[in-house]
Parts: structure tokens; C-alpha cells; sequence
């Protein structure tokens, strides 16, 4: 089984911010373990007190306003998250970024974080069908995805009626041919692999929202993508034609060579 664990960048409702992010990162059930263990590692080494009390959440790093990160220089704390995200770039290759940037007005008075939810949803499946066809549909090895999400979110809610919706009716998720369950909403305090779902989600929000692609560049290279097709980054955008972004040129390309 692939774990896809998500988490949102951006206010939905502040309208001096444009973009919403909802992002995220792929895990085959082995690796868990692993990956956890090298953040553990990386939160260990940075020798801020114990590890299980150090959360790793880019907003707040970044603010610095709270425990352990008040006190320390912005400069350091903004080198900490490049480095955490060093981490993300570096982990096992099955590892796999995803991210649905919207532009909000765009999609007004659509909601983004279910629009963005539908979609990143969509690419993870279509990921497992990928991995369901290369094995040449066996059914041995046909992998089940579960999406795991942060319950403190404030959209929680509203996602959490949209998998009942899913579940109640069948058409939208059921469509999703390779989904195990409805998604999991865990505490994310609690859950490592949430708060690097927090950290990337976060670096591609910088992209989108100030172009600023000091963290964006970082994992950009881990985001899934086959045959140089980019299918695990999606920017929702009234002028895609014209942007030059890696996700649209990766679209522009695709649509090029199959028209
Ligand atoms: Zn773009």
C-alpha cells in the first residue's frame, strides 16, 4: 500500500493571498519507517531540545515567534526548513511529491481546497494504475492508496463532508479505481511524514504566491513524474498558456506532442 499524506499551504478565505496549495508526499508502506527515522535524525541533530517535541512546521519556523525557534536568527531558521527539505530531496526514490496549485480568484466562488483535493486525489491514483499497468496488470501486484490528512486543519471539516459525500454516492471517489478508503485525518503533532506533507506544501506556496523558488528548486526533482512528464505537480491557473512554470511547461509539452 502507498500512503499519500496531505497537508494545505495559504488561507482559503485571506483575499491578499492568491494562491492555496494542497501537497503532499507518497510513501510505500516499507518506507514509512525510513522516512521518519532520517527527519528524526535531521530534528535530533539540530539540538533544540528532544525530538518528539519538535514539530517541523514551515509557517511557524519561518514566523519564529514560538518554542524552540523564538531566539534563533531568521537567517538560521529559514536554513533549518532548506535543510529539512534536503532531507525530503535526498529520501528513497519511491518517495514521490505531490501539489495542486490553484489560483483562488480563478476558481471563485468554487471552493479551492475541494477542487485541489479532487485533483491531487486523481494523480495519486493515477500513479497506482502506472504502477498496476508497468507490472503488467497483476493483480498481485496491484497496489491500494489511502490519503492521510491533518485533523487540525480548519478545512478539515469540509473535507471530511466531501469523502462522506464520496462515500454516500460513490461516483466521484469510486471513481478512483485504486483508493483502499476514504481519507484518514490524524493529528499531525503526531505523524512526521504530515509535517514533511507541511514543509513541501509550503515551499511550493513560496513559488506560487512571492516566486520565490529558494525551497520550490530544492524538491522540485522528487515531485512523480514519468518519461519526463511531470504528473505530480498541478498549477490551476487562468494563464497557463503563458506561464512558465515547471508544471505548465510540462503540460504545454505533453499537449504538443499529442496534438
Ligand atoms: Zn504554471
Amino acid at each position: 500500500m502507498y500512503l499519500l499524506y496531505v497537508d494545505g499551504s495559504g488561507s482559503v478565505k485571506n483575499p491578499n493571498e492568491t494562491y492555496f496549495i494542497l501537497g503532499g508526499i507518497s510513501v510505500y508502506e516499507r518506507q514509512i519507517f525510513h522516512l521518519i527515522k532520517q527527519v528524526d535524525e535531521y530534528v535530533e541533530s539540530l539540538k533544540l531540545g528532544p525530538a518528539e517535541e519538535i514539530e517541523l512546521h514551515a509557517s511557524v519556523i519561518a514566523r519564529g515567534s514560538q518554542r524552540p525557534w523564538k531566539g534563533i536568527p531568521r537567517k538560521s531558521r529559514l536554513q533549518i526548513i532548506e535543510d529539512a527539505l534536503e532531507v525530503v530531496r535526498t529520501t528513497h526514490k519511491t518517495n514521490k511529491l505531490f501539489a495542486v496549485a490553484v489560483h483562488k480568484a480563478h476558481y471563485s466562488p468554487n471552493d479551492p481546497v475541494e477542487h485541489s483535493f479532487e485533483e491531487i486525489c486523481n494523480r495519486f491514483d493515477r500513479q497506482l494504475g502506472r504502477f498496476y499497468k508497468r507490472s503488467g496488470y497483476s493483480s498481485a501486484e496491484a497496489q491500494r492508496g489511502l490519503v492521510v490528512m491533518d485533523k487540525s486543519d480548519n478545512y478539515e471539516s469540509a473535507l471530511q463532508s466531501l469523502a462522506r459525500t464520496f462515500r454516500i454516492h460513490g461516483t466521484r471517489w469510486g471513481s478512483l479505481r485504486n483508493m483502499a478508503e476514504v481519507p484518514m485525518f490524524v493529528d499531525s503533532q503526531a505523524s512526521r511524514i504530515l509535517q514533511i506533507a507541511d514543509l513541501t506544501t509550503w515551499a511550493v506556496w513560496r513559488r506560487y504566491e512571492y516566486q520565490d523558488t529558494r525551497y520550490f528548486d530544492k524538491i522540485i526533482s522528487r515531485f512523480d513524474s514519468e518519461g519526463g512528464v511531470l504528473h505530480g505537480l498541478v498549477h490551476l491557473s487562468p494563464d497557463y498558456e503563458n506561464c512558465v512554470c515547471p508544471a505548465c511547461l510540462s503540460r504545454s509539452i505533453r499537449n504538443s506532442v499529442t496534438h
